[in-house]
C-alpha cells in the first residue's frame, strides 16, 4: 500500500457558495465558514468571484488590493493567482470592481469556463485544505467557472418567498455543469439563512425539508445583526463576537459540513 506522506499532502476540498438570487447570505456564509475552518486549524483559501467585492472588503482594506482575480483570469498566458495573507491559516484571492468586465472580455476566449479550475489546480489545490469560492448573484461566467472548479456547492436561501422556482433554476444550471464540465460536482446542501421564527418561514422550511430531505442543512442561520456588523471591522464572525448567535450557527454549520464531506 502506498501510504507515505499522507499527512503532509494537501488536496483541497473546494466549496462554492452560489445562488443567482441576491442578498441571501452567500458572502456572509463564505466568510464565516472560511474563517471558522481557519480557526480550527485548517488551511483555507477564500476566492472572491464577485465584482461587488463584498467578501474582499469584509476581510481586508480594499486599497491594499493590487492584483485581483480579474488579472489572473484575463492573463493572456497562464495567469498567477494573487494570494493575500489575512491571518493564521487564512488567505484570499480578492476581487475588485474590474471583475465586472471579465464576462465580456472573456467572451471569445477558448475554454473560458475552466479558467478558474486550471488556476486552482496549478496553484492552490495542493496547498490548502479548503478553498471557498464566493459567487456573484447571477448564473453568468463567474458562477460557471466556480461550478466547474468546485467539488461542492452550498446554496443559501432566505425562507421568505417561495424559493422553489429559484432552486429549480440553479439546480438545472448545476446539473448541466455536472453533465458537461464537472462530473464531480455535488450539492453539499441548501442553507436557510436570515431565519426568523414566523409562520411563513416555518411553513417554507417545512416545505423545503419535506421536498428535499437532508439536502437541506439541519443548521439554520438565524437573523443576527452581529453577522452584518462583523464585516465593518474586517473580521470573521467568531473573532468579532464568539458568543453571538451568528457564531454559534455558523459553527454548527461547519460541523455539519465536515460531517458531510468525510
Ligand atoms: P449578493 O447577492 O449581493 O452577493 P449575498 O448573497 O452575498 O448578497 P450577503 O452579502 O452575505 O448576501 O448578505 C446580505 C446582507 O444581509 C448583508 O448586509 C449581510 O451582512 C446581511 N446578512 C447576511 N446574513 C445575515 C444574518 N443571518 N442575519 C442578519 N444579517 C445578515
Ligand atoms: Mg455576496
Amino acid at each position: 500500500m502506498l501510504e507515505s506522506n499522507q499527512n503532509t499532502e494537501h488536496h483541497a476540498t473546494v466549496i462554492a457558495v452560489a445562488n443567482h438570487k441576491g442578498g441571501v447570505g452567500k458572502t456572509t456564509t463564505a466568510a464565516s465558514v472560511g474563517t471558522i475552518l481557519a480557526s480550527r486549524g485548517k488551511s483555507v483559501l477564500l476566492v472572491d468571484l464577485d465584482a461587488q467585492a463584498n467578501l474582499t472588503c469584509s476581510l481586508m482594506p480594499q486599497e491594499d488590493v493590487k492584483d485581483s482575480i480579474y488579472d489572473a483570469l484575463t492573463a493572456s498566458d497562464s495567469g498567477e493567482l494573487p494570494i493575500y495573507h489575512l491571518g493564521e491559516n487564512l488567505d484570499i484571492v480578492p476581487a475588485t470592481l474590474q471583475l465586472a468586465q471579465a464576462d465580456l472580455e472573456l467572451s471569445s476566449v477558448m475554454a473560458r469556463e475552466t479558467l478558474l479550475r486550471e488556476l486552482l489546480e496549478a496553484q492552490a489545490r495542493e496547498v490548502y485544505d479548503f478553498i471557498i469560492i464566493d459567487c456573484p448573484p447571477s448564473l453568468g461566467l463567474m458562477t460557471l467557472n466556480a461550478a466547474t472548479a468546485t467539488d461542492y456547492v452550498i446554496i443559501p436561501l432566505v425562507a421568505e418567498v417561495l424559493p422553489f422556482v429559484g432552486l429549480t433554476m440553479i439546480n438545472n444550471f448545476l446539473s448541466m455543469v455536472k453533465k458537461k464540465l464537472n462530473p464531480h460536482l455535488d450539492i453539499l446542501g441548501i442553507l436557510i439563512t436570515r431565519y426568523e421564527r414566523t409562520n411563513l418561514s416555518k411553513q417554507i422550511e417545512e416545505g423545503l425539508r419535506s421536498e428535499l430531505g437532508n439536502l437541506v442543512f439541519e443548521t439554520r442561520i438565524r437573523k443576527n445583526i452581529t453577522l452584518a456588523q462583523a464585516p465593518l471591522e474586517k473580521s470573521g464572525i467568531v473573532s468579532y463576537d464568539a458568543r453571538s448567535n451568528g457564531a454559534a450557527d455558523y459553527n454548527s454549520l461547519v460541523d455539519e459540513i465536515l460531517g458531510r464531506i468525510k
